[in-house]
């Protein structure tokens, strides 16, 4: 059931000026829920490091990291990153200081020696010996990998017994890999899509998203959510594809990607459940969503398609086509492009 949300309309107030009202007052209130298992007891709000990084806005490691220890220094304690992601530059500068911040990361490593590699690389670009949570990273994966990247798998679970990795997770866009994760017993945390929209969901829809979802909790997963906006095609409905999503109890936190202090602004006092002053609403819903293009050096490789996601690209006579009715901006396909052909814009 969705909750009802009512926007009061109200004179801005920054949420810097309102701590400085009320000094210590921001650390106490957002509400946290313990993940799965484990000791991990996380923020509702869960800050997203993909869209700061160069696979998509790239903005300065400065202010990225001044977003971060801002969203930190008010009660935000989960952070979401990934090796593809770029950030771990961004996090490091915010959070040195902070070993008690639950950061979660991914690798796309099939073999043992390729996580073992991601996992030295986290903690040297974090600057932290702990990972609290190390996903599988695998958006586009079928039930099958598990066995497909065997090597990664059993490494995670050799440096969780070191007690470098605290939680082993698997991100996916995949509903049948959320119902199977469900079923191994060493998958602490899963980090599926969801959204109202059903989009980029693989393999089924909103529905029995939530139900793999549901069945996984039960089997005493951790679930964190991720894509509630639908990579911005969900905007102009920002707070109700939020709540949407908040309100499926068995999600423990959702991740949304920030590149603007408005937008934090904006999920501090949301998820704080304190109003949103209409003109902070109003920046945040004029967000324009940079999208990826294709530009004309492309040798036809099928890479782009091969890793897409959503299935957004598809192969056209002389280049790589996007539906942009697809594509959730993930970013995923530019590093990818042997050509450096594709841009955000
Ligand atoms: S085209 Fe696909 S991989 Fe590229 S940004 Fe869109 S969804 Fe992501
Ligand atoms: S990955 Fe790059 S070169 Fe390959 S098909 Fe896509 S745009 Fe073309």
């Amino acid at each position: 059931m969705i909750k009802s949300v009512t926007i009061t309309l109200v004179l801005f107030r920054s949420v810097e000026n309102k701590k400085a009202e009320n000094p210590g007052k921001d650390d106490e209130d957002m509400k946290k829920n313990r993940m799965g298992k484990l000791d991990l007891l996380v923020t509702e709000f869960c800050f997203g490091a993909l869209p700061m990084g160069p696979l998509q806005a790239n903005i300065p490691i400065d202010y990225g990291a001044h977003l971060i220890r801002k969203a930190w220094n008010h009660g935000v304690n989960f952070f979401d990153t990934a090796e593809s992601y770029q950030t771990y530059p961004y996090l490091q500068k915010a959070l040195i200081d902070c070993p008690e911040a639950i950061i979660a990361t991914k690798s796309t490593a099939s073999t043992y020696e390729e996580m073992e590699k991601s996992i030295f690389k986290a903690q040297k670009e974090l600057g932290r010996s702990l990972i609290n949570i190390f996903h599988l990273h695998a958006a586009r994966a079928t039930p099958a990998v598990f066995e497909e990247r065997k090597g990664a798998f059993e490494c995670l679970k050799d440096y969780k017994k070191k007690g470098i990795v605290q939680a082993i997770g698997i991100s996916t866009h995949a509903v049948d890999v959320v119902e199977k994760a469900a079923e191994v017993s060493d998958i602490d945390i899963i980090f599926p899509i969801i959204n109202i929209d059903g989009m980029g969901i693989i393999r089924g829809n909103t529905s029995t998203m939530v139900k793999a979802i549901q069945k996984a909790y039960l089997r005493g997963k951790g679930i964190y959510a991720m894509k509630v906006l639908a990579g911005g095609h969900c905007i102009d409905r920002l707070v109700d594809a939020i709540e949407f999503v908040r309100n499926i109890r068995e999600i423990s936190s959702i991740a949304i990607g920030v590149v603007k202090e408005v937008e934090l602004d904006f999920h501090l006092l949301h998820f704080n459940q304190q109003s949103i002053p209409q003109e902070l609403l109003n920046q945040c819903l004029d967000r324009k969503q940079k999208k990826p293009v294709i530009l004309n050096f492309c040798r036809k490789c099928r890479i782009c398609s091969e890793t897409c996601p959503s299935g957004a690209i598809t192969m056209g006579s002389d280049r790589p086509l996007i539906n942009y009715e697809k594509c959730l901006a993930c970013g995923y396909c530019l590093p990818v492009c042997p050509e450096f052909n594709i841009r955000f814009a």
